[in-house]
């Protein structure tokens, strides 16, 4: 049967534009079908603008450190505006180079949403095409908890990269990556700052002395922690918002931001009706090779739901092209991913925690650092950096490593390789360090934790 296309993506976020292109370049005739920005999530709402952001609120804390050094420096307030504008033409340009991508790639990039009618079909703008496949890259969004006031009065990371007046205020609901990359961005920029969240800690899932590290620095830079608390309802008065707590505590704030989780973007792209699997969370169900249950129809990225983070989507949608197009047979590893959390200071691990790590092993050693950051002595901050390393006892091999403190995602990358490659703490211990840096605690640890 003759199809329109070879392949149909839907979505031109990471992972759909690293299928589409690397799919078009083994010989595949490609559609790409976008309703937003090419670029998606990470380029136009997520990693990009967001880290853009963090490095301008980072100067504050610069401005104070560089005093201890000697400098006169007398910070004259910001202008958001500007910033927001800058930003906003760094992401014009990052949009045209995806624009560009796909048309050098050979895929066409088709304006519009896509509805899934079948399992070689899809609709875009009234227009049915057919495809031999179809990949579905649709991505994910916040998701908004049912608490009375929350859908009406808060924002989610999607508009707080683009406020228009900096909130003097801001209450952030949630302690995951969002949350705490935020909370840095805001508190950085002034704004009195309070995280409001249910567990004990910040960053469930994250190791538990990781955890603890950055509730301390989190203080320390001046974050007003609200742990074990929960929001139970949003009001709006002339004062701004109103943000009633589960402790009695009632806060008047400019902005409220929900950071509770995202949810893959499902609704309403047909694919249940056209009889492909989906989870509790709305997920599209795969296997390994990112194949849904109707053997034409692939997904990748956050719409799966397995590793939320850019480079697995890239990673999936460039083994998906490869495999089906480049008879190259292969699978994207979930093994051992590394990530960082661009809170203030920053964090970053590869690899099991230590509860984890305990669990899974007869046996597990870890060797630890906290200490302070070189930089820190003359600038007067008192912020500690801490380090670990989880040793699987019987074979030396390291396990898991994390970091807190400046630096710790460009630490990390490196220190992934090794992991992934099975290195051993003999190894760690084997090399030389880069002397001064923090990152050669990583390879100086002698004494075991008692
Ligand atoms: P996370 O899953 O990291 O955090 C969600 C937060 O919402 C948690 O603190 C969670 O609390 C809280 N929460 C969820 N449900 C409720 C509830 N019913 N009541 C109260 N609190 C609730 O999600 P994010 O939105 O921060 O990020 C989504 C994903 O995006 C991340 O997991 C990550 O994969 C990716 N991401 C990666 C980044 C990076 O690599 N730097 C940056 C940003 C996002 P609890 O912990 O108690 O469950």
């Amino acid at each position: 049967m003759a199809y329109d296309y070879d392949l149909i993506v839907i979505g031109a976020g990471s992972g759909g534009v690293r299928a589409a292109r690397m799919s078009a370049g083994h010989g595949a005739k490609v559609a790409v079908i976008e309703g937003d920005r090419p670029g998606g999530t990470c380029v136009i709402r997520g990693c990009v603008p967001k880290k853009l952001l963090m490095y301008g609120a980072a100067f504050s804390a610069d401005a104070e450190d560089a005093r201890g050094f000697g400098w006169n420096v007398e910070v004259e307030g910001h202008s958001w505006s500007n910033l927001i504008a800058a930003k906003n033409a760094e992401l014009n340009r990052l949009e045209d180079i995806y624009r560009s991508l796909l048309k050098n790639a050979g895929a066409e990039l088709i304006d519009g949403w896509a509805v899934v009618t079948g399992p070689n079909q899809v609709t875009v703008n009234e227009q049915e095409l057919t495809a031999e496949r179809i990949l579905i890259a649709a991505g994910g969004a916040p998701q908004l908890l049912d608490v009375p006031g929350m859908a009406e009065h808060a924002i989610t990371s999607n508009e707080a990269l683009d406020l228009e007046i900096f909130p003097e205020e801001i209450v952030i609901y949630g302690s995951g990556y969002i949350a705490l990359e935020f909370a840095g961005i805001f508190n950085g920029f002034g704004a009195k700052t309070h995280l409001v969240y249910r567990s004990d800690l910040p960053l469930r899932g994250f190791d538990a002395d990781i955890r603890r590290e950055i509730a301390t620095a989190l203080q320390g830079r001046g974050i007003i922690l609200h742990p074990e608390t929960t929001i139970s309802a949003i009001a709006d008065n002339d004062n701004g918002k109103q943000v009633s707590l589960s402790d009695g505590a009632v806060i008047t704030a400019a902005q409220v931001m929900a950071a509770t989780g995202r949810s893959p973007n499902t609704g309403g792209l047909g694919l249940a009706e056209t009889g492909v699997e989906m989870g509790g969370r709305g997920e599209v169900v795969v296997d390994e090779s990112s194949r849904t249950s109707v053997p034409s129809i692939y997904a990748v990225g956050d719409v799966t739901d397995r590793i939320n983070l850019t480079p697995v989507a890239i990673a999936e949608g460039h083994a998906f092209a490869d495999s089906t197009y480049g008879r190259i047979n292969r699978v994207a590893s979930h093994d051992n991913v590394a990530s960082a959390v661009f809170s203030q200071p920053p964090i970053a691990s590869v690899g099991l925690g230590e509860a984890e790590a305990s669990e899974k092993y007869a046996g597990i050693t870890v060797f630890e650092s906290r200490f302070r950051a070189m930089k820190n002595t003359i600038s007067g901050r008192a912020e500690m950096s801490y380090m670990k390393l989880i040793v699987e006892t019987a074979s030396d091999r390291v396990v898991g490593v994390h970091m807190m403190g400046p630096d710790s995602g460009e630490i990390m990358q490196g220190i992934a390789i090794a992991v992934k490659m099975g290195a051993t703490k003999a190894d760690f211990d084997g090399t030389i360090g880069i002397h001064p840096t923090a990152a050669e605690e990583f390879v100086t640890m002698r004494s075991p934790r008692s």
